[in-house]
């Protein structure tokens, strides 16, 4: 379906005397058989030409030479043929120049599986051997390694995802560049190197893409993520049976025996959002709690965190016990989460038969921090002591709980 659509774009542009191609991660996959979410195009067509032959079209990245073309209700880059001059700062090109043939655009690419070109007829272009690195799953680069390398240093962790990702080895002089390259990774911004380390972590053999960043020391001009890699590596194996990316950076975390601050502030490095930040670091709050032991599932007592922090955080929660378990996994612990939260006769404050202001009118008091606590104290008591959820009660059990409360706070 997808690639019929794409077919339409090339025979449009050969039909106009153009030569244009499939190209990079959409023919690498076809030929693994991976599935293929978005296909590029590449045509010796300049951008004023694709945009004249394709009335619905996006100039998403006119100085590069790429117009998106809507066929359908799919996108598709197509990006006239060129080279690149001289690389500043490590990651961008000065300038770049249109080229009128394939093989000088493929020269470009970095890896020679993400070299390859495919027609209308899906005859493959391979000038650098690309299927053959495909059939022995191997990852080289395209050219000089360390020459490329210091092109644009972001490839050198493109080479690990991709490692990661296909289950690929990386060929030994294109290893041996990324070790001697390595520290320029510190010129790449570090949302970039935020996004691969997801798709790294987020792959299917993460702990392969883990043992190249540590053996290669890749990561070594972030001392903070480079220890995180590297002393967590023995439980890297463990992410693929995690769900979400926050999980999968707490797990590694708790792996590396971060503290929650130390959490914090690998989340605060890779400029992470605010809620990212707030999730991983009370997984590995919650998990320095309970302190797993690798493979040797313990009984878990959830009433609290359940009441504290609800039904959704704890299931993340059983999830990465599960994963520190896997070896001896047994379901016991999401066995008692279930039965406890099903038990509980009140779940959440929102439920309790008075709110804030019922209590600050019943004990005559103004706003303040008393209230989030008691709130939670009332929770706590009718959910697991049978303190009845009924406005009376409350008030009651309210009353005397203040008073402990604010004795407590003088003394302390
Ligand atoms: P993915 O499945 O992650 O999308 P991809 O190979 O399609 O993999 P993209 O980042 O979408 O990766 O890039 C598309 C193509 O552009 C690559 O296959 C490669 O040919 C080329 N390319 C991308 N980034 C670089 C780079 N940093 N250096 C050289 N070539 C690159
Ligand atoms: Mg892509």
């Amino acid at each position: 379906m997808l690639k019929e659509h794409a077919l339409q774009v090339l025979q449009t542009l050969e039909k106009h005397g153009f030569e244009a191609y499939y190209v990079g991660g959409c023919v690498r996959d076809w030929l693994l058989g991976r599935p293929v979410h978005d296909i590029d195009i590449c045509t010796n067509a300049h951008p004023g030409d694709v945009m004249r032959l394709f009335p619905e079209h996006v100039p998403t990245g006119l100085q590069h030479g790429t117009v998106s073309v809507k066929i359908g209700s799919f996108l598709f880059e197509v990006t006239t043929f060129r080279t690149e001059g001289e690389y500043e700062d490590f990651r961008r090109p000065s300038n770049v120049q249109f080229v009128s043939d394939l093989v000088t655009d493929l020269e470009r690419r970095d890896f020679t599986i993400n070299a390859m070109a495919m027609d209308s007829r899906d005859q493959l272009a391979d000038p650098f051997h690309g299927q053959e690195d495909l059939n022995n799953r191997l990852i080289r680069a395209v050219g000089v390694p360390a020459k490329r390398f210091r092109e644009d240093a972001l490839r050198l962790l493109r080479a690990a995802r991709f490692a990661a990702q296909l289950h690929f080895d990386i060929e030994s002089d294109t290893l041996q560049a990324m070790t001697v390259t390595a520290t320029l990774l510190d010129r790449i911004a570090v949302e970039r190197v935020r996004d691969e380390l997801n798709k790294l972590i987020d792959s299917a053999t993460p702990e392969r893409g883990c043992d190249i960043v540590v053996d290669t020391r890749l990561l070594g001009c972030f001392p903070l993520l480079d220890r995180l890699f590297e002393t967590a590596r023995p439980h890297v194996w463990r992410l693929v049976h995690l769900g979400t990316l926050s999980q999968k950076w707490a797990l590694l975390c708790y792996a590396a025996a971060f503290s929650k601050e130390q959490a914090r502030a690998v989340c605060q490095l890779l400029r992470m959002s605010k809620r990212e930040t707030e999730e991983i670091s009370r997984f590995v709050e919650l998990m320095a709690e309970l302190s797993p032991q690798w493979d040797h599932p313990h009984p878990i007592d959830w009433s609290r965190n359940l009441l504290h922090y609800g039904w959704s955080v704890c299931m993340e929660v059983d999830n990465l016990l599960q994963a520190c378990w896997w070896k001896n996994r047994d379901r016991q612990s999401s066995v008692s989460l279930i039965a406890v939260y099903e038990a509980m006769p009140v779940k959440t404050v929102k439920e309790l038969a008075v709110n804030g202001k019922d209590l600050q009118i019943a004990l005559q008091k103004k706003a303040g921090e008393w209230i989030q606590h008691v709130l939670m104290y009332l929770l706590e008591q009718t959910a697991l002591h049978q303190l009845p959820n009924t406005p009376e009660a409350l008030v009651e059990a309210a009353r005397k709980e203040v008073v402990r409360y604010e004795h407590q706070a003088r003394n302390t």
